[in-house]
Parts: C-alpha cells; sequence; structure tokens
C-alpha cells in the first residue's frame, strides 16, 4: 500500500484566457497548480473542481493531446510529473450548499458539462447556482459513477449542515445513504464533526478550498492506497479493501474565518460559551453563525464520539502563515526542502533551524506535537496565529 497527499478541493481562476471562479487569483491555471503548486507543496493528488467548465475541460484536452497529462484506465489524469488530477466539479444546489461530484473520465465530464448547460447561467464559470437540487445530485452521480461530497458541510455559507439542515436524513430520506465522505471545511475538525451520530460510516476529507496558489494544501489528506488513480480512490474513500484516510491535516479550527458568530452590527467576534445565536452585546440577531456555535445548537453528543479507525486530525498552519516567515524565508525553505509538507511533517529540526531559524524550528516542532496558540476568527475574519507561548 503507498501513501498519498492529496488536496481535493482546488480551484482555477483562469483557463483559456478567461475566467473561470471570479473570487479566484486568475493567475492560478491549471498548469501552474499540476507543475508548479502540487510539487512545491508536496501533493500527489489534486482535485480541480472546475472541470464542469468547458473552459477547464478544454486546457485538459489540449494537455492530453501534447502528452502532458494522460487519461488513466482506472480513471482520474496523470500529468508527465507524477501528480493526479482527479477531475470535479463544486455546484451550487438550489437549497442554496455547495456539493462536489469527483468524475472518472473525460466521458462523464462531458456529460455532467451537458447537463449543466441548460441549468446555470454561465457554464463556463465554476460554482454556478443551478437550478437542480441535492438529490438531483446525489442521482445524477451514480449514473456518472462519480464520487458524491457535500463541501465544507459546516460553513453558514453554502454548508449542509451550516445553512439547511440539522440531519441530512430528514432532507435526503433514504438517498442520505448516498453521502459517504463530507469535507470538514477550514473552521471544523474531526472531533467537532464526531459530535454528530450520522457522521459515523462517513469519510471526513480535509481539503484547501484554495482561489490561490499561496493557499493550495492549507488542509490536506494522507490517503493511502495501492494505485494512483480514480478507482483506487474510490475504494480508499469508502473505506474498501485496506484502503482509507489514514490522517487529516488541516487548520486549527479556531483559525477559520467562520469559527464564531460575529456581529455584523458590532463588529465583534463572539467570545462567550457556546452556542452564541444572537450577539451578547447589543442583543441583535444580524450576526454570522459561528461553525462552533452551530456544532453545539445542533450536535448529538457533547463530547466527540469516533468510530473505529477515524483517522487522526492533525492542526497545521501554512509556512507561509506562521509568524515571522517571509518571502525571502520562504524561498530559502522551498530551496532547502524537497516540499512543504516535508518540510511540516518529515524534516529534521536541526536543518528547518539551520535554513529558516531556531523560532520558526520551534514553531513547526509545536505544531508536531500539538497546537499552537491562537486568536480565533469569524464574521469572514482569519484567526492568527499568536507568537510565543501565551504571552500576547
Ligand atoms: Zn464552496
Ligand atoms: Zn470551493
Amino acid at each position: 500500500m503507498h501513501r498519498y497527499y492529496a488536496d481535493l478541493h482546488i480551484h482555477i481562476g483562469s483557463a483559456q484566457g478567461r475566467a473561470v471562479k471570479i473570487t479566484a487569483s486568475r493567475h492560478l491555471t491549471l498548469h501552474k497548480v499540476l507543475f508548479q503548486d502540487a510539487p512545491r507543496k508536496g501533493l500527489d493528488i489534486v482535485g480541480i473542481v472546475d472541470t464542469g467548465s468547458p473552459l477547464v475541460s478544454a486546457e485538459m484536452e489540449a494537455m492530453l493531446t501534447e502528452g502532458s497529462l494522460q487519461e488513466l484506465a482506472g480513471g482520474g489524469f496523470l500529468a508527465n510529473n507524477g501528480v493526479l488530477l482527479v477531475a470535479g466539479c463544486e455546484i451550487e444546489t438550489c437549497e442554496g450548499i455547495h456539493v462536489i461530484i469527483y468524475l472518472p473520465d473525460l466521458k462523464s465530464i462531458r456529460t455532467l458539462q451537458k447537463y449543466l448547460h441548460t441549468r446555470v447561467k454561465n457554464p463556463n464559470l465554476s460554482t454556478q447556482a443551478a437550478r437542480c437540487s441535492t438529490l438531483d445530485l446525489i442521482n445524477l452521480n451514480v449514473l456518472l459513477d462519480g464520487i458524491f461530497c457535500p463541501a465544507h458541510v459546516f460553513t453558514p455559507h453554502k454548508g449542509i449542515y451550516g445553512c439547511w439542515t440539522r440531519r441530512w436524513a430528514d432532507v435526503l430520506g433514504r438517498q442520505s445513504r448516498q453521502i459517504k465522505i463530507l469535507e470538514l471545511g477550514l473552521s471544523a475538525d474531526t472531533d467537532m464533526a464526531d459530535c454528530i451520530a450520522e457522521t459515523r460510516p462517513v469519510s471526513f476529507l480535509s481539503n484547501s478550498d484554495a482561489h490561490s496558489s499561496g493557499n493550495i494544501g492549507r488542509e490536506f489528506n494522507l490517503l493511502r492506497m495501492q494505485n494512483k488513480n480514480f478507482e483506487e480512490l474510490r475504494l480508499c474513500l469508502y473505506k474498501s479493501s485496506g484502503r482509507n484516510v489514514a490522517a487529516n491535516f488541516g487548520m486549527d479550527p479556531l483559525l477559520g474565518k467562520y469559527h464564531r458568530t460575529y456581529c455584523n452590527k458590532c463588529r465583534r467576534i463572539a467570545v462567550e460559551e457556546a452556542p452564541i445565536l444572537k450577539c451578547p452585546v447589543c442583543g441583535g440577531t444580524d450576526v454570522v453563525m459561528g461553525v462552533y456555535d452551530r456544532i453545539v445548537s445542533i450536535r448529538d453528543y457533547d463530547e466527540p464520539h469516533h468510530p473505529v479507525g477515524r483517522p487522526l486530525y492533525r492542526y497545521r498552519v501554512p509556512l507561509k502563515d506562521l509568524p515571522g516567515v517571509g518571502p525571502r524565508t520562504l524561498q530559502s525553505l522551498w530551496q532547502a526542502f524537497s516540499s512543504e509538507i516535508d518540510i511540516l511533517e518529515n524534516a529534521p529540526m536541526e536543518r528547518i533551524a539551520k535554513v529558516g531559524g531556531a523560532r520558526l524550528a520551534a514553531l513547526i516542532l509545536g505544531m508536531r506535537k500539538g497546537r499552537l496558540n491562537i486568536q480565533a476568527g469569524g464574521g469572514g475574519y482569519y484567526g492568527k496565529v499568536l507568537k510565543g507561548d501565551g504571552e500576547h
């Protein structure tokens, strides 16, 4: 069995010189993700969630013709530097939630594009609001032999638990059994999701939802698979034949921009005991509900109930977001080590200290051992890593 690092939620800014994801950096191209960002981060597998756009699939086809990409017999696309491209499509359903369908091949991508064509305003753009329900997409996914994944499930912004339902069984009925994986999102972790009973049989993914190069791999997964291809990914995510998600690596939920409830009027992030459903200062209800507050108000258990085999969730902060790491330090770290994941997970402390300084080495050691000192985020503002141990 092999172990691969994967980030399965990455957006493309532009393809064929035109915008794909409006909020993403225009410099974020498919070519750059595959040949620069993925190897620099240390990712073996990347999920591109904008392949519903004909602009993106046209670039894939051009790469296939030119030979820098090949379609695999087991599904998926292998770049000639060894990075596996998993094609996906993030869609906003009529319930206002985001789901991702991962697809095995060009044929299924084309069928999905055809399906979306009459249901979205501009098929070239990603994550468009589509005139179809979550149930429609669950059924479509079965037809396409894809992998269905609700995205960033707890976020107040378009998450299935965050803004639609307390229990997916309530709204999806028997078809809720088709949900075999979910994406935690930046403001949630395994402990939080395991406070809800119906997530028990489901595999958790920790993905970056990157809209820029720098954020690729800010969350990632360690996958145990026999080989790099789509069918192996399916076995892994469905916990079949000895394959599984071996570990999740992600931001401390405190760092997420929706961790605690935020009052739009007072511009204040709640610090009071959760759940905070209205502002404790002005009493107003014009608040952005925090992911943590939402989970506390809908959970089945006060403490996480981890099912057997649930992998560990390890808190990680991208190098660029650590205090004291500027562009110059980043450059020398990238030059000295094989990848960022190598620095975060494996590199000996002495070597990191030599290149990046003793303080950085201490922060990385702290991260490998547990949690860093963090100021919580909320209301669209990210939390911050604080310098030192509690002194600030
Ligand atoms: Zn989304
Ligand atoms: Zn997204």
